[in-house]
């Protein structure tokens, strides 16, 4: 057994100042305020030191980390991601593969996970192939422009239907509804997300019943809001907005670029606590910095001078959301743990209660991780 003591333990809502919380194998057997629970003999002391105890982050959309693929790297990233607090991670696979890149990426990253090399696997997020070809990084490497065709897509849907747990679409795209009653066929569980998009709210709407509940790094990739010349029109953003079931990924990097600070606090306003859930979309690329971003060290650009994707581990992402929207380490950890948990239907994680497993990190009021227990170890 393990105790970890002098913790402040993070609840969904509130804080158990002094707690203990006692480990056994790879679940948690109790915990609460260190007078209430009795430590057994021979149990090994993990001293907290007053910092917060909150469930290990769960990344919902991630290609890389440490400037590396997950595909190509899926040990060396897992682990990288878990000594940043990340006990749970859906690696994103993105419209710049090809079919054939597409089931050997996913091939690689299984094949690690049955080797135990990618311990904090949950499944994949699929964000592709079908998108709109005028968002997005890597437009130059994006293969599928083209009509959605059955016999191009069975393939991946087959390949990953036991791993797949959120499918990303644009919802304008021609033939996109067979697509989405294919994939829903193959993965009764598959939660589906709007992501790079033009659709109106209306397109957005249609889905909502097929399990439409993400909005892919809300309020980026999204559609013009042109109406007339000096009223505003609506967009994907609008409908996420609007819709209280979809919840809403943020990228929150250092300098607010992805999403401006202000839209931050706006959108935490709008979507609520339970609506949020933070990510770290972290991609490779190295094309230039554009002039006036050299600070925005934490950002990757394309050779078009696009935006791609962040350079963020997703404790990094709640400290920023916690500068940039002044919220709490609890909220940080709702949005960070338990929020993607619900959206996912992911049982016994992104809470502390007793059963569930012991994915607990131990981070400062700064959310710097300094410790990582995964599955009790
Ligand atoms: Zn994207």
């Amino acid at each position: 057994m393990k105790a970890i003591v002098n913790a402040t333990i993070v609840m969904r809502d509130y804080l158990i100042p002094n707690g203990t919380i006692l480990i056994e194998g790879e679940k948690i057997k109790k915990y609460g305020k260190s007078k209430d629970v009795a430590l057994p003999e021979n149990c090994e002391i993990i001293d907290a030191e007053g910092l917060y105890v909150g469930p290990g982050l769960i990344d919902i959309h991630t290609h890389a980390a440490d400037n590396k693929w997950i595909f190509e790297e899926p040990k060396a990233t897992s682990e990288y991601m878990l000594q940043h607090g990340v006990t749970g991670v859906l690696p994103a696979l993105y419209n710049n593969l090809n079919k054939e890149n597409y089931l050997k990426a996913a091939d690689d990253i299984l094949n690690a996970y049955e080797n135990g090399d990618f311990k904090n696997f949950v499944g994949f997020y699929m964000e592709g192939p079908y998108l709109s070809p005028n968002f997005g990084c890597e437009r130059d490497k994006n293969v599928w422009k083209d009509a959605v065709i059955r016999e191009e897509y069975i393939d991946i849907v087959k390949k990953v239907k036991n791993s797949a747990k959120v499918w990303c679409f644009a919802p304008e795209r021609e033939g996109i509804e067979q697509f989405v009653q294919d994939v829903k066929e193959e993965i009764p569980n598959i939660v589906f997300a709007v992501a790079h998009s033009e659709a109106t709210p209306q397109q957005v709407e249609k889905y909502i019943p097929y399990g439409l509940k993400i909005a892919t790094h809300h309020t980026n990739a999204t559609g013009t809001i042109e109406h007339y010349s000096e009223c505003r029109g609506v967009c994907v953003d609008e409908a996420v907005n609007y819709n209280k079931e979809i919840y809403a990924e943020l990228i929150s990097d250092r300098m607010g670029i992805h999403v401006v600070p202000y839209m931050q606090r706006l959108v935490r306003r709008i979507k609520g606590d339970d609506r949020v859930i933070l990510i770290s979309d972290q991609f490779v690329c190295d094309g230039p910095v554009p002039a006036g971003f050299e600070e925005a060290t934490d950002i990757h650009f394309d050779n078009a001078g696009e935006i791609a994707g962040s350079g963020l581990t997703l404790d990094i992402a709640c400290g920023n959301f916690m500068v940039h929207t002044g919220c709490s380490v609890v909220d940080a950890f709702r949005f960070g743990s338990y929020n993607p948990a619900r959206a996912l239907n992911l049982a016994r994680v992104g809470y502390i209660e007793e059963g569930n497993f012991a994915n607990l990190i131990i981070v400062d009021d700064k959310f710097n991780v300094k410790k990582t227990i995964f599955k009790g170890e």
